[in-house]
């Protein structure tokens, strides 16, 4: 039934189940690695819990799905206390959903200057933050709840694309995506087949798998990468731009995603998207949309975040796969 035609009491009958089942999916997902629903199914029964929402604002409890951010940080890994938030991000299924939030965006008042977008490429992996004193690794952490992480420093220091020491005596965090590149994952799988352990359902469930690892020893045989992408604290490094933050990262010897554009209008983002989902089979790692970003720091800075997504960038993800070819008919699993 449509969420227009919903009443109070059915709306409510409704969100309960609908609710713990996002929850339950949440939680083998973040948590264990291991979901059982491809992610399009999550996504459209969370989008329709977000239009329950919408619809009845008295329904929405702290405990939603939609006010969290990824899992409990429930586990046997070390906490670490995130000193800025890490975040979940809003995502839209089309080209004109993308417009529609771009208008929205701009007559925020808060929006000023040209309307500038840094694209890029949203890689299918787990955040990750690494932070640095004196030019020295010292910490890197999962997302976990966004404000609880967990500590995965000595797992980090076994992935080669991450610097333990920077060409500048910064202290200073940065964030981007840990990821195992498709031919490593192929390759894991089969080992693990052919000892009769279970396979990982895709190379984002592999990553965080072989990310969130007691013994740093099992992560260091994953041959996981990274692609950084962000600078919290962009301002001490005297960067403007996100594209500029992409290049000061590179110049600091991260690995950073080569195929970012700085883009002005609906034409050029249009082409980008295009371009990508072209290419996506061909990247040598998983790609699961585009991400859209405020290029001016400034900008994005005064228009800040909700409780659990930035107000400056916003996923346009791919159709599923399988949909490319066949339109299946979604069934509601609640
Ligand atoms: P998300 O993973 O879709 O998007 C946010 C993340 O994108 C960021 O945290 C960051 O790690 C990543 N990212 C990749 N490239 C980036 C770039 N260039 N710039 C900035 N960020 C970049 O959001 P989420 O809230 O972590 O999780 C929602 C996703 O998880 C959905 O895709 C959903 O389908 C999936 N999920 C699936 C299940 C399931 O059971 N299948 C359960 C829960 C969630």
């Amino acid at each position: 039934k449509s969420v227009n035609d919903l009443t109070l009491k059915e709306a409510t009958a409704e969100i309960g189940p609908l609710k713990a089942q996002l929850l339950q999916w949440g939680k083998e997902y973040y948590e264990q690695d291991a979901p059982t629903v491809e992610d399009y199914v999550y996504d459209r029964n969370y989008q329709r819990l977000v239009d329950i929402e919408n619809r009845f604002p008295e329904l929405i409890t702290p405990d939603s799905p939609t006010q969290k951010v990824g899992g409990a940080a429930e586990t046997v890994l070390t906490k670490v206390e995130h000193a800025i938030p890490m975040l979940s991000m809003g995502d839209v299924f089309s080209v004109a959903e993308l417009m529609d939030f771009n208008a929205r965006q701009q007559d925020n008042p808060n929006f000023t200057g040209t309307t500038e977008y840094n694209l890029e490429l949203k890689i299918d992996g787990l955040s990750l933050s690494l932070v640095y004193e004196n030019g020295r690794l010292v910490q890197g952490s999962t997302r976990g709840n966004g404000m609880i992480g967990e500590d995965v420093t000595e797992n980090v220091k076994t992935i080669k694309s991450i610097p333990q020491k920077l060409a500048e005596p910064l202290s200073l965090e940065f964030r981007g995506e840990c990821f195992m590149p498709k031919a490593a994952f192929a390759k894991l799988n089969e080992e693990r087949e052919a000892n009769g352990l279970p396979t990982f359902a895709n190379p984002r469930n592999a990553a965080a798998g072989s990310l969130r690892q007691l013994d740093a020893k099992v992560t260091a045989k994953r041959e996981l990468d990274t692609f950084m992408y962000y600078i919290p604290e962009y301002e001490k490094l005297g960067v403007k731009t996100q594209a500029q933050a992409l290049d000061k990262m590179r110049q600091l010897g991260f690995h950073v995603n080569e195929f970012n554009r700085v883009v002005h209008n609906e034409a050029e983002i249009k082409a980008y998207i295009d371009e990508y989902t072209a290419k996506r089979d061909d990247l040598p790692y998983g790609i699961d949309g585009i991400v859209e970003k405020v290029n001016d720091l400034a900008v994005e800075e005064a228009l800040g975040a909700t409780v659990k997504v930035p107000r400056w960038e916003i996923a346009y993800k791919f159709p599923p796969e399988e949909q490319a070819t066949v339109v299946r008919d979604i069934e509601w699993t609640v």
